[in-house]
């Protein structure tokens, strides 16, 4: 069986394919195959299971991993170890980008994904007026259905996670 990765070039799926042949910087002549040496890089807790290695940028941390050549975000790399595949979006259900545990990331179809890019649409104002309507005790489908936006998106507001600058 073979996977093929992303930019189509594909390579046995199984572990032991050997990293960097003879040169793995930090334990030389070991075979150390990428599987290994990804989670060697990764911190499990709990819950969120942190990438402790390379990341993209410092405005966009998330984390990165280098397989023959070729660069990954952690978070992807995770989410097709467990299930084989590489979606086009994939969302943190915790918010910590720096996680890997795949039960963490929401595979996101691109509709949910543009009404979540809609969210940029409230105005500061809007964001009051949410909280404020749940305060005096309407439900969150119903600000939902005012505002034309998701509840999940309604929920998050409420809870401070978006625009909690406001
Ligand atoms: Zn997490």
């Amino acid at each position: 069986m073979t996977v093929v990765f992303q930019g189509g070039q594909s390579m046995p799926a199984k572990i032991g394919t050997p990293f960097l042949k003879g040169n793995v910087p930090w334990n030389k002549g070991l075979a150390i195959n990428n599987t290994e040496m990804f989670w060697s890089q990764v911190m499990k807790t709990n819950s969120c299971w942190n990438w402790t290695g390379g990341v993209r940028s410092k405005r966009h941390p998330y984390g990165t991993f280098n397989i023959n050549g070729k660069r990954w975000l952690a978070h992807r790399y995770s989410y097709f170890l467990s299930t084989g595949k590489t979606p086009k979006t994939l969302d943190h259900l915790c918010r910590n980008i720096l996680c890997v545990n795949p039960k963490h990331l929401e595979c996101v179809s691109s509709r949910v994904n543009t009404q979540r890019g809609n969210s940029a649409k409230l105005s500061s104002n809007s964001i009051s007026v949410i909280r404020q309507l749940y305060e005096i005790g309407r439900n969150q489908p119903y600000i939902a259905s005012l505002f034309g936006v998701g509840q999940w998106q309604i929920s998050r507001i409420i809870n401070l996670k978006q625009w909690n600058n406001i």
